[in-house]
């Protein structure tokens, strides 16, 4: 069988048991596999690390799938990592209801590459490494006889697929197409998702607890929900008596659903008003004119992808920050987020108190944000943690 032998002295995050191993600590690839096969990872010495999948184009030039010498590659392994994987989001976390949630969140359910989503009767999948596309079609089949559902769909035309020299795919699966827009339920609101266009797989399901804790704080409230997508958190700022919400996304369509999400709730048109637009721009007019809020949201999409553009990200959330500070009422409250995994907890809230002193602004935390039990982060894999959230309060 195919091995890759790593370089003396690299076999340190492996004896962590962290999956990736990156090119540049590899000195040679014996027998040589093609993308996606099982390959043997080894020492310099030649002793035997672990098994994983062979990514020639990638960086990450192979993911782990065991650490036990005993465990061989194959359907059932799959079969077992996937029923653990399912098996963990029974039941969720106690209360309100829900039709939708991550059912294997790749890397941290130790299917590196792999996510999948549950959107009611259907799922949607996303194969974004060489290992699990070597895999789809056993995956696919083990999916459908775990996972009682309607079709399966996939959605594999995320950015990192052209890292692993894969092409963009999507379509049927298995089973019926999905319908245009899936209705779910998030705890007591309502959303139609859109698989085949919709960001992501569709829908932001890691914000959920997020969007719901904002109901308990919006009562009375005037509401900004910048980055808003389809409007979750403005839906629950409704839903917790917020007087008036203002949405502003750049995308169009997304402001088209949210549109039908308030009716959907039955929740009162008049007390919303959505723009289109670029935020940045949005958020100083309303500086320029005076306007202001009691809650403000702020989601942006990632401003970081790679290290290169860690700098340039901290002017961002810097800049979209402090104009946030500067529309609150004094006693107004700021969610603001990072999906970034390159921007940790620290340095978001080194770049958000920042923004605050530049605003002229005094502010406390009261609340510390994050992902949801659906997104699971294995302690071997600190890069599955990228959502963070702070809850500040302007006096
Ligand atoms: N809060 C949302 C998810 C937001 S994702 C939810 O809970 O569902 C980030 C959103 O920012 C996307 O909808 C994207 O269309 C929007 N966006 C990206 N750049 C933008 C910009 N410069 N101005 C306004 N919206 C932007």
């Amino acid at each position: 069988m195919s091995s890759i032998i790593l370089k003396n002295g690299r076999e340190k995050s492996l004896a962590r048991r962290h999956p990736w191993i990156f090119s540049g600590a590899v000195t040679k690839v014996e027998d040589l596999a093609g993308p996606g096969e099982t390959v043997e990872i080894r020492s310099g010495d030649g002793t035997w690390l672990a098994r994983g999948a062979y990514s020639p184009h990638s960086q990450i030039i192979a993911r782990v799938w065991t650490f036990d010498p005993e465990e061989d590659i194959s359907a059932a392994f799959f079969k077992t990592r996937l029923a653990q994987a399912i098996r963990a989001r029974r039941g969720g976390p106690p209360g309100e209801p829900r039709t939708a949630c991550r059912l294997v969140n790749a890397e941290s359910d130790a299917l590196p590459g792999l996510i999948v989503d549950r959107y009611g009767d259907y799922l949607v999948c996303q194969f974004l490494a060489a290992g699990v596309e070597r895999w789809r079609a056993d995956l696919v089949a083990q999916l459908a006889q775990l996972v009682p559902c309607a079709g399966i769909y996939e959605r594999s035309d995320a950015g990192v697929r052209t890292k692993e020299g894969l092409p963009h795919r999507t379509g049927v699966l298995y089973g019926q197409p999905p319908p245009d827009l899936l209705e779910i339920q998030e705890g007591r609101s309502r959303f139609l998702v859109d698989v085949r266009h919709g960001h992501k797989t569709g829908f932001y399901l890691d914000q959920r607890e997020n969007r719901m804790l904002v109901a308990d704080w919006a009562e009375g409230a005037e509401v900004l929900n910048a980055f808003a997508y389809t409007g979750g958190f403005g839906l629950w700022a409704l839903m917790g008596g917020a007087a008036q919400v203002v949405n502003v996304d750049s995308s169009v369509a997304a402001l088209e659903l949210l549109r039908r999400h308030v009716l959907l709730n039955g929740l009162d048109p008049s007390r919303v008003e959505n723009l289109a637009g670029d935020a940045f721009q949005l958020l100083r007019r309303f500086r320029d004119s005076g306007r202001q809020f009691d809650l403000i949201i702020l989601d942006p999409p990632k401003f970081a992808e790679s290290r290169r553009q860690l700098a340039r990200s901290g002017r961002g959330y810097k800049d979209i920050n402090l104009l946030a500070f500067k529309l609150l009422r004094p006693g107004g409250l700021l969610f603001t987020f990072s999906c970034s995994g390159l921007v940790s907890m620290e340095l978001f809230q080194k770049f958000v108190a920042d923004a605050a002193l530049d605003a002229g602004r005094t502010a406390q935390i009261v609340r510390r944000l994050g992902q949801p039990d659906d997104h699971p982060t294995a302690l071997n894999f600190p890069e599955g943690t990228y959502l963070k959230g702070l809850v500040c309060r302007v006096i």
